[in-house]
């Protein structure tokens, strides 16, 4: 009897995880698509090359407690701008500013010239990629996890992403190949393969800027390597914003900001900063005493 009704049982299992799947991808589209905060602009935003300018930027959560304050900043189209600074700085508001979730208070924030305020959010959102803290898995297949911003993804677009991020191993591992589901939350990959589907997901949606909210978790040495790689293979030729909780990652971007007391207290590359002896020279000691 139970061999009869097993398979029965896992066709089940696995058509309630492929419902719960379709469930959590409906959900979080409704999450990312509702922003009860901000009134969305009128004109469609023709692509973009991709350069963001902070003009005069004031914004805070409450009033009269500002975050950041009279924030002036210019990021080249293709240019890597990694933000760091101490705890609640102000880092990821500024990373959460560009993709719109918040208006300044005062100042603007343009890409290319227009004003984010004049767009439709989902002609900004299609050409700006969030790479979130912590990446969310759902229990849909490797291929539904990864082509999630683009569903209609072939199979060669999905094998380049996967690929792009060193993630073909995994993938051949895996029983059904890109149709293996993933269990609830993801608990059958890693940490840093979690990164890894997360880099692969911006990756395969191709925006002209990715905003990059860098995961905190600890990872091995390896593992570290291969989100570096991936980082890499993702940022080449892309504007991107960068909050980088490790050093190491920071010192790979073209420029790094230095983000306290409301402001870009410091801007330059690793070896200017460095040269310059201000803060990031004394966080990169701090930083280098403890790694080595
Ligand atoms: P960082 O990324 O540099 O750690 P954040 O941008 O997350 O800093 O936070 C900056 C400040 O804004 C902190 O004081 C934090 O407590 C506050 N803050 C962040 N998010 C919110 C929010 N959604 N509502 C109210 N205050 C917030």
């Amino acid at each position: 009897i139970n061999s009869f009704f097993q398979p029965v049982q896992q066709l089940v299992q696995l058509y309630t995880q492929y419902q719960q799947g379709k469930a959590a991808i409906g959900k979080i589209r409704g999450l990312l698509s509702s922003e009860p905060s901000v009134v969305p602009g009128t004109r469609v935003l023709p692509p973009v090359e991709g350069e963001i300018v902070f003009d005069g930027v004031t914004f805070g959560y409450l009033p009269d407690r500002p975050v950041l304050q009279g924030v002036d900043l210019r990021i080249a189209p293709g240019e890597t701008v990694a933000c760091v600074g101490p705890t609640g700085a102000g880092k990821s508001t500024l990373a959460k500013l560009v993709t719109r979730f918040y208006d300044p208070s005062s100042g603007k924030i343009t890409i290319d010239g227009y004003d984010l305020r004049d767009v439709t959010l989902d002609s900004l959102r299609r050409q700006i990629g969030v790479v979130p803290q912590e990446p969310f898995l759902f229990a849909g297949t490797l291929r539904d996890n990864i082509a999630f911003a683009g569903p209609s993804a072939t199979d060669e677009e999905v094998w380049a992403a996967v690929d792009a991020v060193g993630l073909r191993d995994l993938v051949e591992r895996s029983p059904e190949g890109l149709d293996t589901p993933l269990h609830e939350r993801g608990q059958s990959v890693s940490s840093g393969e979690r990164q890894l589907l997360a880099l692969a997901r911006a990756f395969l949606a191709s925006p002209r800027v990715v905003v990059l909210d860098e995961a905190t978790s600890s990872l091995d040495l390896r593992s570290e390597l291969r989100v570096e790689a991936a980082l890499d293979a993702l940022l080449e030729g892309r504007t991107a914003i960068l909050v980088a909780h490790r050093l190491s990652t920071a010192m790979r971007a073209d420029r790094i900001i230095v983000v306290d007391d409301h402001r870009i207290i410091e801007s330059g590359s690793h070896t200017e900063l460095v040269a310059a002896g201000g803060a990031y020279a004394a966080m990169f000691e701090t930083w280098a005493a403890h790694s080595h």
